[in-house]
């Protein structure tokens, strides 16, 4: 075999993606991932980085073009990696994203056969994150806000996020402005020094209350609550200014203490028409919008009954459960984040729901717990992280023998690996939804319905 070399050029055709969306070309069958490149592609590169089993090529030059490409609108949104797919036309990221549930639906759970949908996606993919994160670094001795270059910590100023709410781009340099203007000094991540780590602005789609979360590295505020002050003034919209402090050296964005600088600890916003309050360590989905296209697909494929005692596994603040609880017996939640249980308690109350209980801790240990307390769930709603299910808690719901299962998933791979296990023990995967929440990345969400063979 030919031995790729670094700085080297070649020409190429790209064949396939990668789950992350680079193209991949193969010289003699030596796979090289390649950013902006689509299939069918013939592009000339440059070797920048190699390994023992593949190599990172970058375009010089494209001699043909993909019928699926589209200009991208700032070439910084694929150089921070905020929006990877950008060069590809969203009925295309849409097409991409059914392929790459199909591909693990084959490969990791080997079910070829469970039908997966075409991917629900949304009539204008930007401009829909309703919460932002962004590092604060000093640069040219100014304090800037930005994104990191990929695969690096070298952050790049960015002003247009594209794919955030655009009142949170404008609020995040309104923010940086006043921390320049008291002279705060931002976080130097290798010596884990200065004070200002991160900016992290949540917006309710529906509400437009707003919440500022300054991330800092020390607890003592220098007029923490002065510049809280006019981050109100400037903002009218801000209903919360908390400080959050992480003093680790970490890649993690916050700790564990927040500290109210102004306004209420809380934002709200609505879903389906109920209110939700949201806590700064809660989880609440980005894009509310689609949020609602894939609660309202995990409750058709629930089939629910009046007399149905519904388990709602992973249940942050309570949305999933909450949006059903009317139409069942009743609901169980399990969540980890106490925060999160206690938004949850609060928003079955504001919406007048009674026929809800939740319990704070790890979603494989309370199954037990059910179980022994002798709750017979008809139906189990998850929602779980990235890495998916323990092996325990898949043990416990086919214990509690539900008939339907629902999994809400978020990625692809982990869903793949335990919907094989759930297939061992007796429950079906009938049919899979991939729901776009992310468009422009290559992040999946993903619905799957499961039944107990008879
Ligand atoms: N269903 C909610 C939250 C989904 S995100 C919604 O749609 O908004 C996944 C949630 O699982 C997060 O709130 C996270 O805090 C929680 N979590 C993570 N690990 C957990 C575990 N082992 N047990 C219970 N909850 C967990």
């Amino acid at each position: 075999m030919k031995t790729i070399e670094k700085n080297q050029t070649y020409t190429v055709t790209i064949d396939d993606l990668t789950h992350e969306g680079l193209g991949v070309a193969h010289i003699e069958r030596f796979p090289i991932f390649i950013e902006n490149a689509l299939p069918d592609e013939e592009v000339e590169i440059l070797i920048v980085k190699t390994g023992k089993k593949f190599a990172y090529g970058k375009v010089l030059q494209r001699s043909t073009e993909s019928t699926n490409r589209t200009p991208v609108k700032d070439m910084d949104l694929l150089r921070s990696g905020i929006a990877p797919l950008s060069h590809m036309k969203y009925d295309y990221q849409l097409d991409f994203k059914e392929e790459q549930v199909k591909r693990v639906m084959n490969k990791i759970a080997h079910m070829p056969d469970v039908p997966v949908l075409p991917t629900i996606g949304m009539a204008e993919p930007y401009a829909y994150r309703n919460k932002a994160q962004i590092p604060v670094r000093k640069l040219n001795d100014e304090l800037a806000t930005g994104f990191y270059r990929k695969n690096s910590h070298e952050l790049l100023p960015i002003e247009d996020y594209f794919i955030q709410d655009p009142e949170i781009d404008k609020a995040i340099l309104v923010v940086r402005d006043i921390l320049q203007r008291f002279k705060i000094k931002p976080y130097n991540e290798e010596e884990n020094t200065g004070f200002l780590r991160h900016i992290i602005i949540r917006r309710g789609y529906y509400s437009h209350e707003m919440m500022v979360i300054l991330v800092t590295r020390t607890v003592k505020f220098f007029q923490g609550s002065r510049i809280a002050e006019a981050i109100q003034s400037e903002l009218p919209e801000t209903v919360s200014v908390i400080q959050n402090v992480n003093s680790e050296k970490t890649n993690v964005i916050m700790g564990k203490e927040d500290i109210l600088l102004a306004g209420k600890e809380t934002i709200e916003d609505q879903l389906f028409g109920r209110t939700y309050r949201i806590s700064p360590q809660s989880f609440y989905q980005v894009n509310t919008e689609q949020a609602e296209k894939l609660y309202q697909t995990a409750i058709d494929f629930a089939q629910l009954k009046p007399e149905d005692v519904v388990i709602d596994a992973y249940c942050g603040i309570g949305t999933i459960g909450l949006s059903f609880a009317e139409q069942v017996k009743h609901v169980y939640g399990v969540e980890v984040v106490p925060q999160a249980i206690e938004d949850a308690q609060y928003n079955a109350q504001v919406n007048g729901i009674e026929n809800v209980t939740y319990q704070i801790g790890k979603a494989e240990k309370v199954m037990k717990q059910w179980e022994q307390l002798g709750i017979k769930p008809n139906v189990i709603f998850v929602d779980p992280p990235r890495k998916g299910l323990a092996e325990e808690f898949i043990q416990a719901s086919a214990e509690l023998n539900p008939d339907r299962i629902v999994y809400i998933s978020c990625n692809p791979a982990t869903l793949a690996r335990d919907l094989e296990r759930f297939g061992e023990l007796g429950y079906q995967a009938e049919k899979v939804q991939p729901v776009d929440l992310f468009p422009q990345t290559y992040h999946i969400e993903a619905v799957v319905l499961l039944t107990k063979a008879v």
